[in-house]
């Protein structure tokens, strides 16, 4: 009943956990369907769009046991993803595949050692799939000396051996690498697919339209729980910022370093605040709710737009966003700080950013 089986899990199958990277999965698939596995795949792309589920679901459609009784010994086009559901599939799904490994940076860099044992390994047929698959994350993290042990292993491939290489900063590696292997490159995802995504999960409509907004088109980071608390985090921040500017610079200071202590959720203070800004111009030129970000706080935006002028908008937009690229380029973050807020209080009044109502 292999057939009936394929097309009866077909909402839960491998490559549909894969959001939004259509173009990047149809080259995978037609990989499988045409029997014209590469030996090494770079899969490229920010951080947190489905390069590594990916990865696994082609590792799982490799190896998987009913793709393998579907066709005749290795013509495996019945089906251009794994069950799911076979012992292999869950197998490297948990990642208890013998066959398929995962290979992360051991610390900050992905040693030599490491690859020596991958090279080893590779030299060896496939225990019990038919793929032996190694995908090897964060591949930028490579050293030279462990990177040009793996230029070797590209450059004489052992048969049935897959390698899958995933990087978010393919600059870094060296390009003798990336021209050995397909790279297959996935894109941040459009705000809409993620705002969609969630309030399928059964957010609320405004949240959904904030964290897709605040998630750089990042699905992981959407569901990550720092994100899900932004939005409490947003109303902290510009009530701060609306007490600072009422008691005066004394309190911006400490505002600013109370900020500052982290630069992570810096980085994301900065994003609620540019959001905001770019809420109060969309307001002023528009008048359109449907279109905020911060569409839970609408009315606070429209308020808040309508006491000040554009000029003061735009200014306070270009001023977070200075102080954003400041951020980049190593800046001290207190110094960032205490400039934006000080020059914020100079161009806004202290009585515009009431949140709550
Ligand atoms: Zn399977």
């Amino acid at each position: 009943m292999e057939s009936a089986g394929l097309s009866s899990v077909g909402a839960t199958m491998p490559f549909d956990d894969v959001i939004g990277q259509a173009r990047a999965v149809g080259f995978l698939q037609r990989a499988l369907t045409t029997e014209r596995v590469a030996h090494a795949y770079l899969f490229t792309g920010p951080a947190g769009v489905g390069k590594r589920v990916a990865a696994l679901a082609f590792a799982q459609a490799l190896n998987c046991e009913v793709r393998q009784r579907s066709g005749d010994s290795r013509r495996l086009t019945a089906a251009a993803d794994g069950c799911g559901e076979c012992r292999a599939c869950r197998n490297i799904a948990n990642g208890q595949h013998p066959d398929v490994q995962m290979i992360e940076p051991d610390g900050t860099t992905v040693k030599i050692e490491q690859i020596r044992t991958l090279e080893a390994d590779a030299a060896l047929v496939p225990y019990e799939g038919l793929w032996k698959v190694f995908i090897l994350d964060k591949a930028e993290r490579m050293m030279e000396p462990a990177a040009n042990a793996l230029l070797k292993t590209l450059e004489e491939p052992a048969k049935d051996t897959v390698f899958v290489l995933l990087t978010s900063a393919v600059a870094a590696l060296l390009p003798t690498i990336v021209s050995r292997c397909q790279v297959v490159t996935f894109s941040p995802l459009p705000h809409g697919q993620i705002e969609a995504l969630l309030r399928a999960q059964g957010m609320e409509a405004a949240q959904a339209r904030l964290i897709a907004s605040l998630s750089r088109g990042s699905i992981e980071r959407a569901l990550s729980p720092e994100v899900a608390s932004l939005p409490a985090m947003r109303d902290l921040l510009l009530e701060g910022l609306r007490q600072g500017f009422q008691d005066g610079p004394a309190a911006l200071i400490e505002l600013a370093e109370k900020l500052a202590k982290d630069r992570e959720t810096l980085q994301q203070q900065l994003e609620l605040l540019s959001a905001w800004f770019r809420d109060l111009m969309v307001a002023k030129a528009s008048g359109r709710r449907e279109w905020l970000v911060n569409d839970d706080r609408g009315d606070a935006v429209a308020r808040q737009a309508d006491g000040l002028p554009m000029d003061a908008i735009l200014d306070g937009l270009h001023m977070v966003h200075a102080a954003m690229d400041n951020m980049t380029r190593n800046a001290n973050p207190r110094l960032v700080m205490e400039d934006l807020l000080l020059r914020l209080r100079d161009k806004l009044s202290f009585d515009l950013l009431p949140v709550s109502a």
